[in-house]
């Protein structure tokens, strides 16, 4: 059993102990048991202090309920504890004070919310950098939440006092409890003056003052229950610095106020959808005009393969064949190219690019030219080591062996007239 000396002192950060018993926590890590600690083991929603037992440093506090407090401990001097030791406790007071703020702030703020809204909190968390309570509040909105924070941080700055009291059952059912309590005997109950009386066993300010500020970050419904991120004290204050560097950077972007940078953001965003789909309908022309280029050319035996045996070959029944090879041009600007080839009649396109390492390749006929796009594109994609396919009119692929492409396309053109040469 240990006494757990925060239940008293809150701000207790200097003790002195015996060494009850000793073991292994998770294996390497030396675990230390106190006849008395100031060490606050993880609980209710807070987690644990650290600090230093006889210059070791305490990296975790586990409750063992009556077998007491676990003080997990690393370094040097681990190895020298020994049972009926005496040890000198330092708690880090900086953690220490952010979790009472966190946590004296979150009894402030659910009263705060129970009191305008009927809605009572059913649990509470406090994580790395920001804390959360799920609260049974029905339709809420922004204006409710900040009117909780409002009425949460008025009674933060009139500095009411904080008392822990101890009270049987009996005592208990008289006080106006926020909620109700799962433990059996004996009750901690900490009333924070003329605003909240609610059973906690962790360790809270003082005096609400302590806690400094509060502010509500995010809100989200979850669970059928409206979750609030919160903030209090140090932690607010470390939150509005992140909150305001990055404000500041975005409206930094647009040589613009803090307080403008969304609306600045918004009309961008806005104006970037248009002309991306500017951007696509003029790609939409440009892919016309260039595929009838290339067909004229391919009409008089120019751009067409070196091959003039295979563009002679009355198999392929007049088709006109677009094959080429592009740099840097990526797939949807491909397929574009090809789809507007293909719209040509007995028009077929074999094309590829190099883009990024990778061989790209895109076949598409118009319907009613000869040839089967996705076995001639097994084929491509074969000599260029990889894959692809499709449907007889349209087929995509590519593959690793850039040095290849060309051949795998001229492969293709064949494939049209040769049957498969
Ligand atoms: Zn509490």
């Amino acid at each position: 059993m240990t006494e757990r000396l925060y239940y008293s002192d809150s701000h207790l950060t200097e003790f002195d102990a015996s060494v009850v018993s000793l073991g292994e926590a998770d294996g390497a890590r030396l675990g230390v048991v106190l006849d008395r600690t100031a060490f606050y083991p993880t609980g209710g929603g807070q987690p644990f202090d650290t600090g230093t037992l006889a210059g070791a440093r305490v990296v975790e506090c586990v409750d063992r309920e009556d077998d007491g407090v676990l003080h997990v401990v690393e370094g040097a001097r681990a190895e020298s504890f020994a049972v009926g030791d005496r040890v000198h406790g330092r708690v880090d007071w900086q953690r220490r004070l952010e979790h009472m703020q966190q946590h004296t702030g979150q009894h402030i703020l659910s009263q705060a919310l129970f009191r305008l809204f009927d809605a009572p909190t059913r649990s509470f968390r406090m994580m790395e950098r920001v804390c959360e309570v799920d609260v049974e509040l029905r339709d809420p909105s922004d204006e409710k939440i900040e009117r909780a924070v409002d009425l949460a941080n008025r009674v933060i700055w009139e500095d009411r006092e904080v008392r822990a009291h101890s009270a049987t059952p009996e005592e208990a059912a008289r006080l106006p409890l926020r909620k109700d309590s799962a433990r059996e005997g004996e009750l901690r109950v900490i009333e924070i003056e003329n605003f909240d009386f609610s059973p906690c066993g962790g360790t809270h300010a003082h005096r609400t003052g302590e806690v400094g500020v509060i502010v509500a970050r995010s809100w989200e419904r979850a669970k059928g229950m409206t979750r609030i991120e919160f903030a209090a004290g140090i932690r607010a204050v470390a939150d509005y610095r992140l909150a305001n560097r990055a404000a500041r950077e975005a409206a930094a972007l647009f040589s613009v106020g803090r307080e403008e940078a969304a609306q600045h953001a918004a009309r961008l965003a806005e104006e970037n959808k248009r002309l991306a789909r500017r951007v696509r309908a003029l790609e939409e022309i440009a892919a016309r005009v260039e595929a009838e280029e290339l067909l004229a050319e391919a009409a008089e035996g120019g751009a067409a393969l070196d091959d003039e045996a295979a563009r002679d070959d009355p198999a392929r029944g007049g088709a006109r064949i677009v094959a080429r090879v592009f740099d840097n041009r990526d797939a949807e600007s491909l397929r574009r190219l090809a789809s507007a080839v293909a719209s040509h009649a007995g028009a077929v396109a074999l094309l590829g690019s190099r883009e990024g390492g990778e061989a790209r390749l895109v076949f598409a006929r118009a319907k009613g030219a000869p040839g089967d796009m996705s076995a001639l594109m097994r084929e491509a994609c074969a000599i260029v080591e990889g894959r692809g396919g499709g449907r007889a009119e349209m087929a995509q692929g590519g593959g690793r062996n850039v040095a290849r492409l060309a051949e795998a396309v001229s492969a293709a053109a064949r494939g049209l007239g040769g049957g498969g040469a």
